[in-house]
């Protein structure tokens, strides 16, 4: 059932203030550059393999059903696990829902679920300001076309490798205190492997061939990764500089349609970074939300509930016109 709730409010307990917000030595450094190469660098570099392979063996149904069958289940891992009910408790389900979001999640290969968190909170609290991971933030998009690239830039691909280390303890204390999840955590490696393992084997086994398997691994993993990989980022950079801004949410947000669908409606972010806790990142009819679609449908199959949504008074009142 759908609860109307005040869900201005933060959903998750804040830790006492005394704790550090940031982790900053040379060991998460490395690894920030490490985590950039093997699940940013080898993807795209797969996928110049994958589209020049196509002139030996061209793709089939196969490869483009592996491709967004992957695509589909990682950004539900991503959109309605790691954001919308890690991140916002958005919603209540059970623990076998929790674990299977959290390894989806896990699967997108752009964080483990905690760390996830962690970076995402922080981007809502500081979102466009000094502090915020990945914007394109007001300052160089006051510098001309020239600081515009530089901000998209690092909102999209600098930032991996350059940014201040969310402190877990702080914005992520309740899943840091949860067994099950901080072992879904620790073991962020297996997950990323099953999601290049699954294609890899039905490439295989449908084609009945070696050659099947590795254009499996290649369509279904390494070009589903770099997909997933710009649809997120997508998100940080061109919906916190291009299109509007209805909402007052005190930050550069913006509703862009052109990457709704890619993104399970998550480009909606002037709407998000207004409503933050909201199931339902679309507002509108025909704002694309496929996140919410299958939250709604979840909620029909009693596999989630609470599910949280603003009433239309409180839409009203957040308008800027
Ligand atoms: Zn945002
Ligand atoms: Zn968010």
């Amino acid at each position: 059932m759908s609860t109307q709730m005040d869900i201005v409010t933060q959903s998750y307990q804040s830790p006492p203030k005394q704790k550090s917000k940031t982790i900053s030595n040379q060991y998460i450094k490395a690894s920030q550059t490490k985590h950039f190469l093997l699940y940013n660098v080898i993807p795209a570099l797969g996928t110049v393999i994958a589209i020049a392979s196509v002139w030996w063996y061209p793709i089939s149904s196969v490869e483009i059903g592996l491709l967004i069958g992957m695509w589909a289940l990682t950004m539900i891992g991503m959109s309605l696990g790691l954001h919308r009910y890690f991140a916002h408790c958005a919603f209540k389900t059970s623990q076998t829902m929790r674990v299977i979001l959290a390894i989806l999640g896990c699967m997108g290969a752009q964080g483990a679920v905690i760390s996830w968190v962690a970076v995402h909170r922080r981007h809502h609290e500081y979102s466009d300001l000094s502090g915020d991971p990945h914007s394109p933030n007001p300052e160089l998009l006051k510098e001309g076309i020239l600081g515009k690239l530089r901000g998209l830039w690092h909102a999209h691909v600098g930032w991996l490798t350059n940014h201040e280390y969310p402190n877990p303890m702080y914005y992520a204390p309740e899943l840091m205190r949860d067994k099950t999840i901080s072992k879904i955590n620790r073991n962020y490696l297996l997950w990323i492997l099953l999601g290049l393992i699954i294609p890899t084997i039905l490439g295989g086994i449908i084609h009945g061939s070696w050659i099947g398997a590795i254009e499996g691994f290649l369509w279904g993993g390494l070009v589903r990764m770099f997909v997933v990989d710009n649809c997120i980022l997508s998100i940080n950079s061109f919906s916190h500089a291009f299109g509007t801004h209805p909402f007052d949410s005190k930050d550069k947000s913006r509703n862009n349609i052109w990457v709704a669908i890619p993104t399970f409606g998550e480009s909606w972010q002037n709407n998000h970074h207004t409503f933050e806790s909201s199931a339902a990142i679309g507002l509108k009819w025909w704002q694309i939300d496929l996140g919410y679609c299958l939250i709604w449908v979840l909620e029909k199959l009693g596999l989630v509930w609470d599910v949280k949504l603003p009433t239309e008074k409180m839409i009203e009142a957040r308008k800027l016109t």
